[in-house]
């Protein structure tokens, strides 16, 4: 069961319009949440990219100090960067 947002009437799960008050289940929200999905892939993408550095770096530190400490300053330096875009500072 579905619950309309605007009038809490009762639809089914697949139901596109409220059939008690008409108002359209896809229309302003469905856009939001594509909005959400593309910060989501971001979000997901700037915490990716320093994970695998700092995993890099962790793994990496006692076999190739210099590399591994370079790879870990990227996954540091792209964390703030990826923090500040989520925040919206540069986006
Ligand atoms: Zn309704």
């Amino acid at each position: 069961m579905k619950y309309c947002q605007e009038c809490g009437g009762i639809n089914h799960n697949e139901a596109r319009i409220c059939r008690r008050c008409g108002c359209n289940f896809y229309g302003e929200r469905n856009r939001s949440y594509e909005d959400n999905d593309i910060s989501a892939g971001l979000c997901v993408l700037s915490f990716l990219i320093p994970l695998f550095g700092f995993i890099y770096w962790a793994v990496k530190t006692n076999y190739a100090p210099t590399r591994a400490k370079a790879c870990g300053i990227t996954a540091m330096i792209s964390f703030i960067f990826g923090l500040l875009i989520n925040i919206g500072l540069l986006w």
